[in-house]
């Protein structure tokens, strides 16, 4: 399809000039910092306007950041923390999508997790983190869901991003599938395919295209210590970011999750 792949150049385009507008100034990661952006002179031209509009501009999007607080999540090499790579991926795909145009929630953008006194008081504090994890995205209507976390494995060669989705959730299929292309075509080598989960408590409430992107695992040394780098970070919140721009062009264009033969 030849609008497509114009589409496609285009988000490119779009995607490496946000990067380098970005800079290092992306550590900061908020609402603020977007704007930092428009005022440092970041201009969209015709053509990038009307890619707004066609894209992702308007579509209200979650961004869950995995674990936090007193919750650090799985613990790779060098005791690096899961919870302290999926906020500072989650901030820097905040903002490439906020320059898109897009609505952003954020279920955290500090160090913290989203259970209550009472829920740690009634020892059932990682259930009141998923409940409030999704009273969150239950504050409003939302277009996609996107919960960012790191693998681990008891063995150090275990490797590779890979995006999981809800079994029959056809939206987060399709997501899933063109997420983990990007993943496959831009961050470290994975042979890993998209998994389909039946338990995990937010893809399980949440519908339409919901995902839970596993970037990496912080127990391979290699992965590891690219997943602390600031310009690694990037690039996986830029495969997101891509990803999710593809698949509105898929939604927009018409185009429906292919079945599956042995679903
Ligand atoms: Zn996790």
């Amino acid at each position: 399809m030849k609008v497509y792949s114009w589409i496609r150049g285009s988000l490119a385009l779009l995607a490496v000039t946000a990067w380098t507008a970005g800079g290092a100034s992306h550590d900061a990661g908020s609402i603020a910092h977007a704007a930092s952006l428009s005022d440092a002179g970041r201009t969209y031209n015709a053509k990038e306007a009307s890619l707004r509009a066609y894209g992702l501009a308007g579509k209200v999007i979650v961004i869950d950041a995995g674990h936090g607080g007193r919750d650090s999540g799985a613990r790779g090499v060098d005791n690096i923390h899961e919870k302290e790579i999926t906020l500072a991926v989650a901030k820097r795909l905040t903002s490439y999508l906020q320059e898109a145009g897009a609505t952003v929630v954020t279920t955290r953008l500090t160090d913290t997790d989203l259970s209550t006194d009472e829920d740690r008081r009634n020892r059932r504090r990682h259930l009141g983190d998923l409940r409030g994890r999704l009273s969150v995205v239950r504050n409003q209507p939302i277009d996609a869901f996107i919960s960012i976390h790191c693998n681990a494995a008891p063995a150090p060669d275990w490797h590779g991003a890979q995006v999981l989705y809800l079994k029959d959730n056809d939206h987060a299929k399709q997501l899933a599938t063109i997420m983990q292309q990007t993943f496959q075509d831009t961050l470290l080598p994975t042979k890993r395919s998209i998994q389909s989960n039946e338990t995990l408590y937010l893809l399980k409430r949440i519908e339409g295209p919901s995902v839970l992107a596993e970037i990496g695992f912080i127990t391979n040394p290699n992965e590891a210590s690219w997943l602390q780098r600031p310009a690694y970070q990037e690039k996986v919140a830029l495969a997101m970011y891509v990803a999710l721009h593809r698949y509105y062009d898929e939604v927009s264009s018409g185009k429906v999750p292919e079945e599956d033969p042995e679903d």
